[in-house]
Parts: structure tokens; sequence; C-alpha cells
């Protein structure tokens, strides 16, 4: 059945641009007095509100009141928001003066997380996961990628994409999952890293298949998780299998990126460490770079160039990396903002890289953009004009999300 909402102050599309490389804000479209026809869940037609409504005189209306800003809906292309317990203790050492890799070294980092996600129980990790992905959701993130990882032996890593697929299930927002068994060598694990890189491949990773648990594969490259030389065979080995690939990659030290690109991954991750060799390598790939500025202001370093990346012309996502080490915050807007008036990136990119490009971060090419035939996910923000939603830093947040068209969140009651 069609629909038909507005009207919208604004309707700011993210139609039209570039797939890659620097935008500005005069080249976004923007509809006033907008509304939109939807049908099935898909976008049908964009246009002056009042033009819609009478060609379509007897559409059933759903009627938005006050000043509204209509965009896509928000998508998080890296995220590890299956875990169980927090890491405020590592936090507070590194607020004391510790590093990332002293904390990970004496016992604290990803193994501590390991050790909380193993104990909890499939309801409980299933509850904390609906709650962080309802949060999510309520502020305009209408598709989230979860990351395993905090399993890291067969059982573990399976149920944690067991509860990612039941929260999937019933969930307002569409999830992605991805097999992050590779994110450290376990302690437990006896025997070296590439042996259990090759152990994930033999055992894991056709269950994965078998139960469609996950189509991409992700693996941490980092002196403290694995090596270059380690993690290509097994990117290649999971390839073969038809898995997509992501990669953590310069994080710390670089290396990574040029293994991912190397790979043909679709997505490197993090970039923090990247230097111009780096993003030479990158322009001249279809690798999106994904940058996390929430692990930036967690771990309190600099953000990945992301205005280098775009003046190099490269395809740039932002993500929130919510996890519980270094990006406890989880909230992918104020993030973005943050960093964007750190990093010097328009509006038009910031949107761009938490929508389509995101997308592209993904490989889905069906959403992110306010066009005919899109999925209509979209959110509304309380303001005349989007400029107001990164000035407010990620402080104003959506009033209503609509996911497939179906209006299942509002922070404010009519
Ligand atoms: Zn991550």
């Amino acid at each position: 059945m069609k629909k038909l909402i507005g009207p919208f102050t604004q309707i700011l599309t993210l139609s039209g641009l570039a797939t890659k490389g620097p935008l500005n804000d005069g080249q976004l479209e923007v509809i006033t007095a907008g509304g939109m026809l939807i049908e099935n869940g898909l976008i049908l037609q964009t246009g002056r509100f009042d033009r819609l409504h009478a060609a379509h005189p007897d559409v059933k209306v759903e009627e938005v009141t006050g000043e509204n800003v209509l965009l896509p809906g928000f998508i998080d292309c890296h995220t590890h928001l299956c875990f169980a317990g927090n890491r405020a203790k590592d936090y507070s050492l590194r607020i004391q003066g510790e590093t990332y890799l002293e904390i990970a070294k004496a016992g604290g980092g990803i193994w501590d997380s390991v050790t909380q996600t193993r104990q909890a129980d499939d309801a409980t990790l299933v509850q904390l996961l609906q709650q962080r992905v309802a949060r999510h959701f309520s502020e305009g993130v209408t598709t989230i990628e979860v990351k395993s990882g905090y399993g890291l032996d067969l059982p573990n890593e399976l149920k944690q994409l067991r509860a990612i697929q039941t929260v999937a299930k019933d969930s307002a927002a569409d999830l992605v999952a991805t097999c992050l068994a590779a994110h450290l060598r376990p302690k437990d694990f006896n025997g070296s890293s590439a042996a259990y890189l090759e152990h994930i491949v033999q055992h894991l990773l056709p269950l994965v298949k078998r139960e469609g648990l996950a189509s991409r594969v992700d693996i941490f490259i980092e002196q403290s998780a694995f090596s270059s030389a380690e993690a290509l065979p097994y990117l290649l080995k999971a390839k073969a299998m038809g898995f997509q690939l992501t990669v953590h990659a310069d994080q710390f030290t670089t290396g990574g990126l040029q293994t991912a690109i190397e790979a043909g991954a679709v997505s490197a991750d993090h970039l923090e460490a990247s230097t111009s060799n780096e993003i030479t390598l990158l322009k001249d790939s279809e690798t999106v770079a994904v940058v996390l500025p929430g692990a930036s202001l967690g771990l309190g370093m600099q953000y990945a160039p992301a205005r280098k990346l775009l003046d190099a012309g490269a395809c740039l996502a932002i993500a929130s990396d919510w996890n519980p080490g270094s990006a406890p915050m989880g909230d992918l807007l104020m993030q973005a903002a943050v960093m964007s008036a750190a990093e010097k990136i328009s509006a038009a990119e910031v949107f761009a890289g938490l929508c389509f490009r995101a997308a592209s971060a993904l490989n889905l090419k069906d959403r992110g953009i306010i066009a005919p035939g899109m999925q209509a996910d979209i959110q509304a923000y309380p303001c005349a004009d989007y400029r107001e939603i990164l000035y407010h830093q990620g402080k104003m947040k959506p009033q209503t999300v609509w996911k497939s068209g179906q209006n299942s969140h509002k922070n404010i009651p009519d």
C-alpha cells in the first residue's frame, strides 16, 4: 500500500553525489516543503509535498508536524556491539597515562572482553545486544554491522554470531554480521598465530557459511594481534570460500592497509597511522576507507587523516567502532560531528560518509540515498535547516526514524 509522508521543511536526498573524493555543501540536493511517497518499504517518489498530495489524493498520509529535516538513515558499518561486561578499568588506566598496547600486554584489552563475553549465557548476550541496537536505532542508525571477535574459540564465536542472528530477526534496524574470530590469538590456543588462523579456516568458517551466520570476514592486523604475513593467506582463503573481506588496518602501525588492498578487501578500517604512502595505495583501489573517530576519542589519539583521504579521492565512510574498550560511547553522529570540526570535513562529506559511502563499505546498494527504488530507511531531525544538525555536534537527535517506511520509533510523542 502507498503512503505519503510529510511535509518536511527540508529533504536532504544525498542524490547525485560522487561515490569517492571531496564534496561541498553546494552539491547537496535539498527539497523544501518536501514529501515522500512510499510503497512496500521502498521510496517511490520525492518532491514537493503539496504536488505529491494533489497527484495522489486518495493515498494514506502520515503527517509530520513542526520543523523537520529528513535524511537517509545512518549506516554504522563497523561495530563490536555483541559483548558482555565493560572495560572501565582499562579506561581508567588509559587516562592515567598507560597505552592501549601496554594495557593489552598486562592482561587487559580485548582479552578481558573475551573472558567476560565467554562467561555470558546466550540469553544475556542477546538481551545486551538488543538494548544497544535499540539505542542506536533511536539515534537514526537503521543498518548496523556487528562483529564477533570476543569468543575466539569455536563455541563462543558461534554463540556471538547466533546472538547477532537472533537479534537481527526482530530488531528495527538491519544487522550485518561479520566474523572477527581473527581479533587476537587467544591465550588458551595451543599453537602459533598462523596455526590459529588455519584452525579458523578449517573448523569455524565452514560452520559460519553452513548456518548463514555471516558473509564477511575481518582480521585485526597490528603488532598486538596478527602480522600482515599471517593475515594475507587467511584473507585469501576466506575470500576463496566466498566471504567478503574487511580489515582492521593501520590503527597504531602501518602495513594492514596494504594487505587489505592486496587481498581485495571491501573496506579498510581505522587508518589512524596511515601516511601519504598508504593514502596513495588506497586512492587507486576500490577499497573503502572507514574512519572511526570514536576510537580516537576513547584512546586520546589522533584521528585518521580523513581530509587527506578525501582529497586524494578515497571513498570515506565514518563508523562508530562501538566496543567496550576503545570506543564505549557509541554515539555515531556525535563522533562524526566532533571529527568534522577537527579534520574540516564538510556536511556533505559527513552525511555521505554516514549514509551511501557507508553502504558501499558493506556492499549494500539499496540504501543510503533518498531516491526512487531505495529502501525507505529515513530519519527526521527537529530543525529547519540541515546545517543545524552538525552545528549541535550530535546532541540533536532524530525525532522520528523509519525503517522500510515503518515509523517504529518516536523520541517525542505526537
Ligand atoms: Zn573495530
